[in-house]
């Protein structure tokens, strides 16, 4: 019984990367909906990649949403 559920776990864990991969083959579509900012997780603003802000944490959503719940940061300038 337990053997079986291991087993379950395993080949999920196996077939998740596969999923991820074929997302990631994709990048344009993925991103045409909106531009990918950065927020942290503790913080109140979005950053464009490789701001010096994120350099603790960096979430990655959509401009979309980021507008919805934070500020633009004033020092990278993201995307309004
Ligand atoms: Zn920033």
């Amino acid at each position: 019984m337990v053997k079986r559920i291991v087993l379950l776990l395993l080949l999920s864990s196996l077939a998740l990367p596969a999923f991820g991969c074929r997302k990631e083959a994709s990048p344009t579509s993925r991103t045409a909906g909106g531009v990918p900012v950065y927020v942290t997780r503790t913080g109140t603003k979005y950053h464009r990649a490789g701001c010096r802000h994120l350099a603790k944490s960096q979430l990655r959503m959509s401009l979309e949403d980021a507008k919805k719940g934070y500020e633009p940061c004033k020092i990278c300038n993201p995307p309004e």
